[in-house]
């Protein structure tokens, strides 16, 4: 008897879960002038041909409706939503099919943050992070380091396109650096010994083109080298043509070494 109350209880529940999600995805509405803010603010949606555009429109919607953002200290704006979605669907843009199916929500702290999550004081270095623990299905992102990230899109750096591809990396169980929805088998072993390969000589060199946070270790050089590649492309190719190719291969896989 008992048995059959608890699993009443638990049908009843997820059922209104269920149907709160589906309230919350009906009621959701795009910002206001959402292709102005991406006209104007996102060039990466800018170099798309109208096709792609609606697409890209329609899959930020999508992120949008299921992804909560919440301002921590500070007040979210229809823009920091447009960012983050757009940084998100950049990194992805390439997969038709692809939702993020490890994330709920996304924390925005007013400004950077330290390890114990505060953003007033001092040691406060961390632009972004992808949630472990109890912050597991969470980003953490800062608003100022959100809109930097795309007021320049050609200087390399991008915390929002920077966590994605974290995201993207943990999705097959480990942030490992080897992300293996991007990588067909074959790929597997040329991308460890290139992702090894440069790390060894930014490590020796102690300077290189690519950020040198890279050279941490291998998930942090696949979220480095992400942002190299989506804002500086053609400098990625002519300095490093071998990873460029590797990248290319994962993002955008109808192109074929
Ligand atoms: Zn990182």
């Amino acid at each position: 008897m008992f048995g059959l109350i608890v699993f009443i209880i638990v049908i009843f529940l997820s059922l209104k879960f269920h149907i709160d999600k589906q309230k919350r995805i009906r009621s959701f509405k795009m910002p206001a002038g959402t292709k102005q803010l991406l006209s104007d603010h996102v060039a990466f949606y800018r170099n798309l041909n109208e096709e792609q555009k609606t697409v890209f429109e329609n899959r930020i919607k999508d992120f949008l409706q299921h992804v909560t953002i919440t301002g921590v200290g500070t007040v979210v704006e229809d823009i920091d939503r447009i960012l983050i979605a757009s940084g998100a669907i950049i990194v992805i843009f390439g997969f038709p099919n692809w939702r993020y199916n490890n994330i709920s929500e996304v924390l925005l702290y007013k400004d950077t943050f330290n390890q114990d999550y505060e953003f007033v004081g001092n040691d406060r270095y961390i632009l972004g992070m992808v949630g472990d623990g109890a912050l597991q299905r969470q980003m953490l992102l800062s608003q100022v380091s959100v809109r930097a990230s795309f007021q320049n899109s050609a200087d390399g750096h991008n915390t929002v396109i920077h966590e994605f591809a974290h995201l993207v990396d943990k999705a097959d169980g480990s942030s490992d650096g080897i992300p293996e929805y991007l990588l067909s088998r074959p790929y597997l072993m040329p991308w460890i010994s290139i992702m090894h390969k440069t790390i060894e000589e930014m490590r020796q060199h102690e300077h290189s083109d690519i950020n040198f946070y890279g050279a941490t270790n291998d998930a942090e050089f696949f979220a480095v080298v992400s942002e190299y590649f989506f804002e500086k492309p053609d400098e990625l190719k002519t300095h490093h043509p071998e990873l460029y190719k590797m990248l290319e291969q994962m993002f955008r896989p109808v192109n074929k070494i």
